[in-house]
Protein backbone atom coordinates (compact mmCIF):
# COMPACT_ATOMS: atom_id res chain seq x y z
CA UNK A 1 0.00 0.00 0.00
CA UNK A 2 1.36 3.75 -0.82
CA UNK A 3 1.03 6.40 1.62
CA UNK A 4 -1.87 8.13 1.55
CA UNK A 5 -3.50 11.00 3.94
CA UNK A 6 -6.81 10.22 5.59
CA UNK A 7 -9.75 13.05 6.22
CA UNK A 8 -13.15 12.67 7.92
CA UNK A 9 -15.27 15.01 7.49
CA UNK A 10 -18.27 15.31 9.65
CA UNK A 11 -20.42 17.27 6.85
CA UNK A 12 -20.40 17.60 3.02
CA UNK A 13 -19.58 21.34 2.76
CA UNK A 14 -16.15 19.63 5.09
CA UNK A 15 -15.90 16.43 2.60
CA UNK A 16 -16.58 18.13 -0.86
CA UNK A 17 -13.57 21.00 -0.04
CA UNK A 18 -11.31 18.19 0.79
CA UNK A 19 -12.49 16.61 -2.68
CA UNK A 20 -11.72 19.35 -4.25
CA UNK A 21 -7.50 18.65 -3.21
CA UNK A 22 -5.75 17.33 -6.54
CA UNK A 23 -5.67 13.81 -6.60
CA UNK A 24 -8.28 13.31 -3.17
CA UNK A 25 -10.48 10.18 -3.55
CA UNK A 26 -13.90 9.06 -2.02
CA UNK A 27 -13.82 6.53 1.12
CA UNK A 28 -16.98 4.74 1.20
CA UNK A 29 -17.10 1.68 3.44
CA UNK A 30 -13.61 0.70 1.80
CA UNK A 31 -14.91 -3.33 1.33
CA UNK A 32 -13.49 -2.38 -2.74
CA UNK A 33 -11.08 0.57 -1.97
CA UNK A 34 -8.84 -0.58 0.29
CA UNK A 35 -7.86 -4.18 -0.93
CA UNK A 36 -7.44 -2.55 -4.63
CA UNK A 37 -5.01 -0.02 -2.66
CA UNK A 38 -3.72 -2.59 -0.61
CA UNK A 39 -2.29 -4.77 -4.18
CA UNK A 40 -0.99 -1.20 -5.13
CA UNK A 41 -3.63 -1.38 -8.19
CA UNK A 42 -4.37 1.75 -6.91
CA UNK A 43 -2.29 5.24 -5.49
CA UNK A 44 -3.99 8.18 -3.84
CA UNK A 45 -2.95 11.06 -2.20
CA UNK A 46 -5.84 11.58 -0.02
CA UNK A 47 -8.77 9.94 0.85
CA UNK A 48 -11.44 11.27 2.25
CA UNK A 49 -13.98 9.11 4.40
CA UNK A 50 -17.64 9.28 4.38
CA UNK A 51 -18.63 7.19 7.27
CA UNK A 52 -18.96 10.25 9.30
CA UNK A 53 -21.34 12.44 7.71
CA UNK A 54 -24.79 11.29 9.02
CA UNK A 55 -26.60 13.33 6.86
CA UNK A 56 -26.38 10.50 3.88
CA UNK A 57 -27.19 7.39 6.04
CA UNK A 58 -30.24 5.99 6.52
CA UNK A 59 -33.44 4.78 5.10
CA UNK A 60 -37.12 7.17 4.82
CA UNK A 61 -39.64 7.21 2.12
CA UNK A 62 -40.25 10.37 0.35
CA UNK A 63 -43.34 12.17 -0.58
CA UNK A 64 -43.69 9.60 -3.90
CA UNK A 65 -43.57 6.74 -1.82
CA UNK A 66 -40.19 5.71 -3.20
CA UNK A 67 -38.12 4.31 -0.45
CA UNK A 68 -34.96 6.54 -0.41
CA UNK A 69 -31.86 5.11 1.14
CA UNK A 70 -28.67 7.42 2.05
CA UNK A 71 -25.81 7.00 -0.36
CA UNK A 72 -23.37 6.20 3.36
CA UNK A 73 -25.97 3.46 3.98
CA UNK A 74 -23.84 0.22 4.58
CA UNK A 75 -26.00 -2.93 3.40
CA UNK A 76 -26.46 -4.16 6.99
CA UNK A 77 -28.49 -1.28 7.73
CA UNK A 78 -30.46 -1.84 4.80
CA UNK A 79 -31.17 -5.54 5.29
CA UNK A 80 -32.44 -4.40 8.85
CA UNK A 81 -34.34 -0.81 7.30
CA UNK A 82 -36.39 -2.22 4.37
CA UNK A 83 -37.56 -4.94 5.35
CA UNK A 84 -41.46 -4.38 5.88
CA UNK A 85 -40.90 -1.38 3.07
CA UNK A 86 -39.35 -3.04 0.39
CA UNK A 87 -37.99 -6.87 1.41
CA UNK A 88 -36.14 -7.77 -1.68
CA UNK A 89 -33.99 -4.78 -1.31
CA UNK A 90 -33.86 -6.11 2.10
CA UNK A 91 -33.24 -9.48 0.89
CA UNK A 92 -30.47 -8.81 -1.67
CA UNK A 93 -28.63 -6.31 0.79
CA UNK A 94 -28.69 -9.12 3.48
CA UNK A 95 -26.83 -11.42 1.07
CA UNK A 96 -23.89 -9.72 -0.16
CA UNK A 97 -20.73 -10.82 0.84
CA UNK A 98 -20.29 -11.62 4.26
CA UNK A 99 -20.76 -9.76 7.80
CA UNK A 100 -17.74 -7.70 7.68
CA UNK A 101 -18.42 -6.60 4.10
CA UNK A 102 -22.15 -5.02 4.59
CA UNK A 103 -21.37 -3.65 7.84
CA UNK A 104 -18.77 -1.09 6.32
CA UNK A 105 -19.98 -1.50 2.58
CA UNK A 106 -22.33 0.55 1.27
CA UNK A 107 -24.88 1.20 -1.67
CA UNK A 108 -22.95 4.58 -2.58
CA UNK A 109 -20.01 2.54 -2.89
CA UNK A 110 -21.05 -0.19 -4.90
CA UNK A 111 -22.73 1.73 -7.21
CA UNK A 112 -20.15 3.77 -7.98
CA UNK A 113 -17.92 1.25 -8.45
CA UNK A 114 -20.26 -0.58 -10.75
CA UNK A 115 -18.87 -3.95 -10.69
CA UNK A 116 -20.41 -6.09 -13.08
CA UNK A 117 -20.66 -8.86 -10.92
CA UNK A 118 -22.69 -6.31 -8.08
CA UNK A 119 -25.74 -7.00 -6.74
CA UNK A 120 -27.30 -3.16 -6.29
CA UNK A 121 -26.70 -2.45 -9.80
CA UNK A 122 -29.45 -4.77 -10.82
CA UNK A 123 -31.82 -3.18 -8.06
CA UNK A 124 -31.47 -0.12 -9.13
CA UNK A 125 -32.16 -0.72 -12.47
CA UNK A 126 -35.01 -3.05 -12.44
CA UNK A 127 -36.72 -0.36 -9.74
CA UNK A 128 -35.96 2.06 -12.18
CA UNK A 129 -34.49 3.43 -9.31
CA UNK A 130 -32.69 7.36 -9.05
CA UNK A 131 -28.97 7.98 -8.17
CA UNK A 132 -28.51 10.87 -6.28
CA UNK A 133 -25.73 13.34 -6.01
CA UNK A 134 -24.65 16.72 -4.56
CA UNK A 135 -25.59 17.75 -8.33
CA UNK A 136 -27.67 16.21 -9.60
CA UNK A 137 -30.30 13.35 -10.32
CA UNK A 138 -29.50 10.48 -12.45
CA UNK A 139 -32.02 7.81 -13.95
CA UNK A 140 -30.83 3.99 -13.51
CA UNK A 141 -31.56 3.79 -17.29
CA UNK A 142 -28.45 6.87 -17.85
CA UNK A 143 -26.46 5.66 -15.03
CA UNK A 144 -24.84 2.41 -15.48
CA UNK A 145 -22.66 3.10 -18.64
CA UNK A 146 -20.52 -0.33 -18.87
CA UNK A 147 -17.90 -2.45 -16.89
CA UNK A 148 -16.72 -0.12 -13.50
CA UNK A 149 -18.30 2.71 -15.73
CA UNK A 150 -20.88 5.13 -14.66
CA UNK A 151 -22.29 8.39 -15.19
CA UNK A 152 -20.50 10.13 -12.18
CA UNK A 153 -17.82 13.08 -12.17
CA UNK A 154 -15.12 12.73 -10.51
CA UNK A 155 -15.56 13.22 -7.20
CA UNK A 156 -19.42 13.18 -7.28
CA UNK A 157 -20.68 12.00 -4.09
CA UNK A 158 -23.68 9.41 -4.30
CA UNK A 159 -25.93 11.22 -1.46
CA UNK A 160 -28.90 9.14 -1.83
CA UNK A 161 -30.94 6.44 -4.25
CA UNK A 162 -34.80 6.40 -4.36
CA UNK A 163 -35.90 3.47 -5.15
CA UNK A 164 -39.65 3.57 -6.53
CA UNK A 165 -42.07 0.18 -4.52
CA UNK A 166 -42.87 -2.51 -7.32
CA UNK A 167 -46.00 -4.70 -6.50
CA UNK A 168 -43.58 -7.74 -5.53
CA UNK A 169 -40.43 -8.01 -6.79
CA UNK A 170 -37.63 -10.95 -5.88
CA UNK A 171 -33.86 -10.94 -6.13
CA UNK A 172 -32.18 -14.47 -6.94
CA UNK A 173 -28.80 -14.85 -7.00
CA UNK A 174 -26.38 -17.84 -8.08
CA UNK A 175 -23.43 -17.55 -5.84
CA UNK A 176 -20.02 -17.84 -6.87
CA UNK A 177 -18.66 -19.51 -4.09
CA UNK A 178 -14.94 -17.86 -3.75
CA UNK A 179 -15.51 -14.99 -3.37
CA UNK A 180 -19.75 -14.19 -3.11
CA UNK A 181 -20.21 -12.03 -5.81
CA UNK A 182 -22.93 -12.96 -8.17
CA UNK A 183 -21.85 -15.75 -11.27
CA UNK A 184 -25.24 -14.55 -12.25
CA UNK A 185 -28.18 -12.70 -10.22
CA UNK A 186 -31.67 -11.68 -11.78
CA UNK A 187 -33.71 -8.88 -10.02
CA UNK A 188 -37.46 -8.74 -10.82
CA UNK A 189 -39.88 -6.10 -10.32
CA UNK A 190 -43.35 -6.30 -10.93
CA UNK A 191 -45.58 -2.73 -11.29
CA UNK A 192 -48.85 -2.07 -11.86
CA UNK A 193 -47.94 -1.59 -15.88
CA UNK A 194 -45.03 -3.68 -16.43
CA UNK A 195 -42.36 -6.08 -14.77
CA UNK A 196 -38.84 -5.11 -15.17
CA UNK A 197 -36.28 -7.47 -15.22
CA UNK A 198 -32.69 -6.39 -14.39
CA UNK A 199 -29.27 -9.10 -14.59
CA UNK A 200 -26.06 -8.72 -12.88
CA UNK A 201 -22.77 -11.02 -13.22
CA UNK A 202 -23.76 -12.10 -16.46
CA UNK A 203 -22.87 -9.53 -19.62
CA UNK A 204 -19.86 -8.17 -20.17
CA UNK A 205 -20.73 -4.62 -20.06
CA UNK A 206 -22.46 -5.26 -16.87
CA UNK A 207 -26.02 -5.29 -15.36
CA UNK A 208 -28.91 -4.65 -18.11
CA UNK A 209 -32.31 -5.32 -18.68
CA UNK A 210 -33.80 -8.55 -20.09
CA UNK A 211 -36.55 -6.84 -22.19
CA UNK A 212 -37.49 -9.96 -24.12
CA UNK A 213 -38.28 -11.58 -20.03
CA UNK A 214 -40.62 -8.01 -19.72
CA UNK A 215 -42.58 -8.76 -22.34
CA UNK A 216 -43.69 -11.84 -21.58
CA UNK A 217 -44.12 -11.60 -17.68
CA UNK A 218 -45.62 -8.65 -18.49
CA UNK A 219 -48.34 -10.57 -20.40
CA UNK A 220 -48.30 -13.32 -17.29
CA UNK A 221 -46.39 -13.19 -14.58
CA UNK A 222 -45.58 -16.88 -14.32
CA UNK A 223 -42.06 -18.77 -14.96
CA UNK A 224 -43.72 -20.45 -17.90
CA UNK A 225 -44.32 -17.03 -19.35
CA UNK A 226 -40.34 -17.56 -19.94
CA UNK A 227 -41.29 -20.80 -21.95
CA UNK A 228 -39.92 -20.11 -25.48
CA UNK A 229 -38.24 -16.29 -25.28
CA UNK A 230 -34.65 -16.47 -26.71
CA UNK A 231 -32.41 -16.58 -23.89
CA UNK A 232 -29.61 -13.39 -24.00
CA UNK A 233 -27.14 -13.79 -26.49
CA UNK A 234 -24.55 -15.90 -25.04
CA UNK A 235 -21.63 -13.96 -27.16
CA UNK A 236 -23.18 -10.81 -25.36
CA UNK A 237 -21.91 -12.75 -22.22
CA UNK A 238 -19.04 -12.51 -19.89
CA UNK A 239 -16.76 -15.99 -20.11
CA UNK A 240 -14.06 -17.21 -17.81
CA UNK A 241 -13.01 -19.78 -15.31
CA UNK A 242 -15.76 -19.96 -13.42
CA UNK A 243 -18.54 -20.02 -16.98
CA UNK A 244 -18.45 -19.66 -20.14
CA UNK A 245 -20.83 -17.13 -22.10
CA UNK A 246 -23.34 -20.23 -23.16
CA UNK A 247 -23.53 -20.78 -19.14
CA UNK A 248 -23.77 -17.67 -17.85
CA UNK A 249 -26.66 -17.04 -20.77
CA UNK A 250 -28.67 -20.44 -19.58
CA UNK A 251 -28.29 -19.35 -15.49
CA UNK A 252 -30.14 -15.70 -16.34
CA UNK A 253 -33.22 -17.98 -17.79
CA UNK A 254 -32.90 -20.27 -14.34
CA UNK A 255 -32.66 -17.20 -12.41
CA UNK A 256 -35.14 -15.49 -13.76
CA UNK A 257 -37.71 -18.25 -13.45
CA UNK A 258 -36.84 -18.62 -9.29
CA UNK A 259 -37.26 -14.74 -8.81
CA UNK A 260 -40.66 -14.73 -10.82
CA UNK A 261 -41.40 -17.92 -8.58
CA UNK A 262 -40.11 -16.07 -5.51
CA UNK A 263 -42.54 -12.70 -6.01
CA UNK A 264 -45.19 -15.02 -6.01
CA UNK A 265 -45.71 -16.06 -9.89
CA UNK A 266 -47.04 -18.95 -10.10
C1 LIG B 1 -15.31 -10.59 0.27
C2 LIG B 1 -16.21 -9.63 -0.44
C3 LIG B 1 -17.42 -10.10 -0.92
C4 LIG B 1 -18.28 -9.22 -1.59
N1 LIG B 1 -19.46 -9.71 -2.06
C5 LIG B 1 -20.30 -8.89 -2.73
C6 LIG B 1 -21.54 -9.35 -3.24
O1 LIG B 1 -21.93 -10.49 -3.06
N2 LIG B 1 -22.31 -8.47 -3.91
C7 LIG B 1 -21.95 -7.16 -4.10
O2 LIG B 1 -22.68 -6.42 -4.72
N3 LIG B 1 -20.79 -6.69 -3.62
C8 LIG B 1 -19.96 -7.51 -2.94
N4 LIG B 1 -18.79 -7.01 -2.43
C9 LIG B 1 -18.46 -5.58 -2.62
C10 LIG B 1 -19.12 -4.75 -1.50
O3 LIG B 1 -20.50 -4.68 -1.74
C11 LIG B 1 -18.58 -3.30 -1.41
O4 LIG B 1 -19.22 -2.73 -0.34
C12 LIG B 1 -18.85 -2.38 -2.58
O5 LIG B 1 -18.42 -2.88 -3.78
C13 LIG B 1 -18.10 -1.05 -2.41
O6 LIG B 1 -18.72 -0.31 -1.42
P1 LIG B 1 -17.85 0.49 -0.37
O7 LIG B 1 -18.78 1.35 0.38
O8 LIG B 1 -17.01 -0.45 0.40
O9 LIG B 1 -16.97 1.43 -1.31
P2 LIG B 1 -15.41 1.73 -1.35
O10 LIG B 1 -14.65 0.45 -1.49
O11 LIG B 1 -15.03 2.64 -0.25
O12 LIG B 1 -15.33 2.56 -2.70
C14 LIG B 1 -15.57 1.95 -3.96
C15 LIG B 1 -15.56 3.06 -5.02
O13 LIG B 1 -16.72 3.88 -4.88
C16 LIG B 1 -16.37 5.26 -4.62
N5 LIG B 1 -17.36 5.72 -3.65
C17 LIG B 1 -17.60 5.20 -2.41
N6 LIG B 1 -18.68 5.78 -1.86
C18 LIG B 1 -19.14 6.70 -2.76
C19 LIG B 1 -20.23 7.61 -2.78
N7 LIG B 1 -21.14 7.71 -1.78
N8 LIG B 1 -20.39 8.41 -3.86
C20 LIG B 1 -19.54 8.32 -4.91
N9 LIG B 1 -18.48 7.48 -4.95
C21 LIG B 1 -18.29 6.67 -3.90
C22 LIG B 1 -14.93 5.21 -4.15
O14 LIG B 1 -14.22 6.39 -4.46
C23 LIG B 1 -14.39 4.01 -4.93
O15 LIG B 1 -14.06 4.41 -6.25
C24 LIG B 1 -17.92 -7.85 -1.76
C25 LIG B 1 -16.70 -7.38 -1.25
C26 LIG B 1 -15.85 -8.26 -0.61
C27 LIG B 1 -14.56 -7.73 -0.05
Amino acid sequence: MYEFELKRPRNMTDALQALAAEDAQILGGGQTLIPTMKARLSMTETLVALSGIEDIKGVCRDDAGRVCIGGGTTHAAVARACADSYPALASLAGRIGDPAVRTRGTIGGSLANNDPSACWPAAALASGATVVTHLRKIAAEDYFQGMFATALDDAEIITEVCFPVPVRAAYEKFIQPASRFPLVAVFVAQFDDAVRVAVTGAAADGVFRWTAAETALTTQFAPGALDGVALPDAGDMLSDLHGDGSYRAHLVGVMTRRAVVSAGGQ
